[in-house]
């Protein structure tokens, strides 16, 4: 019996693991199918506290991760395929390995993913020139062109947000109305570096030489028009999905969107004992260091948690 288990190895998972593990809790983290989480397809993090040189995205993740296990913290490599509440008030999980493991408590932090286009090159293309974190990566493109993809607040908040960097900014949507609010709308088409393309779709990256990008290939749906920009990078800004599916049948509720519902002001979700963390339960913020800070809340709640039962 495991008094913590935690699912997810991304700033949420290792900060729970840490603060759990200096509690005596012996946690238990199952690592997931992306070890070390979003911040693994980045390159530089310039904006962790702590660390004013900036530090590379997967080192930040290690050293998370060596944090937790210098304290007891013990890691599998599986995935979480279902998780169901017992009537003894423990957890019961069972993993794609085959294992089986039953918990006093359960914190999710699984994350969640950003969604792409599906174009053919995307995955080589990430971290050379293809993002979705333009508050991570817009620094690294001063004074020259990039492009944005999308119509909802994060494309126009995303698009705004680089004109502080950028030469210019394309904000390639493929309706001829925005979906964000009007305050951020507003902002982002009254801003002279930002250039709509209204109803456009990207089909196509080009890379150079060196395997970065250097350009979009675009269909304008309405006249049908094909068209190349020159960008250095595109940042898609199309929405997340929280990876909460295998949640499904444990009774853990989540919005109309996927994302986990969390108690008040706590962690907590309708299910006594399964707490959740960062990006799986936060649609707002989405920065590595909310998803640390709400890992640390976690885990606390957690411990309380097993505290009141042996009380
Ligand atoms: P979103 O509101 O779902 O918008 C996604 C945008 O991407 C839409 O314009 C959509 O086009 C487009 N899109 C989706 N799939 C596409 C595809 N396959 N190809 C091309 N375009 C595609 O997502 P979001 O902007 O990330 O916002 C998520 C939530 O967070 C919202 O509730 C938002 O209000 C909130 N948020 C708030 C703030 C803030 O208040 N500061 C900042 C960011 C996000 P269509 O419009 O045609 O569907």
């Amino acid at each position: 019996m495991e008094n913590v288990i935690i699912i997810g190895t991304g700033c949420a998972g290792w900060t729970a693991a840490i603060y759990s593990a200096r509690a005596n809790l012996r946690p238990l983290v199952i690592s997931g199918e992306q070890p070390g989480g979003q911040l693994t397809t980045t390159t530089e993090v310039e904006n962790f506290p702590g660390f004013p040189e900036g530090v590379m995205g997967p080192d930040l993740m290690m050293r998370m991760q060596q944090q937790a296990e210098k304290f007891g913290t013990r890691v599998e490599y599986d995935r979480v395929e279902s998780l169901e509440r017992q009537e003894d008030g423990t957890i019961l999980l069972k993993t794609s390995g085959g294992a089986e493991h039953r918990s006093w408590t359960v914190i999710v932090a699984t994350g969640a993913s950003p969604r792409h286009l599906g174009l053919p090159n995307e995955k080589e293309l990430i971290g050379h020139g293809l993002t979705s974190c333009a508050t991570c990566d817009g620094a690294f493109y001063p004074d020259v062109p990039v492009a944005v993809i999308g119509g909802g607040d994060s494309a126009c908040e995303e698009a705004s947000f680089l004109t502080r960097f950028a030469s210019k900014v394309y904000l390639v949507h493929r309706r001829d109305e925005l979906r964000a609010s009007k305050i951020m709308a507003d902002r982002a088409l009254s801003n002279p570096k930002i250039e709509p393309i209204w109803d456009s779709e990207v089909k196509e990256y080009l890379v150079d030489g060196e395997g970065d990008m250097r350009a979009i290939r675009v269909h304008n749906r309405v006249t049908g028009a094909e068209s190349e920009i020159e960008v250095k990078c595109v940042f898609v800004a199309i929405g997340h999905d929280p990876n909460t599916s295998f949640l499904a049948g444990s009774g853990v509720e989540v919005d109309g969107e996927g994302y986990i519902l969390q108690e008040g002001h706590s962690t907590r979700s309708n299910v006594a004992g399964i707490f959740s963390a960062g990006d799986v339960a936060d649609h707002v913020y989405r920065q590595a260091i909310t998803a640390a800070g709400n890992g640390c809340q976690a885990a606390l709640d957690a411990e309380r948690y097993i505290a009141s039962k042996e009380g």
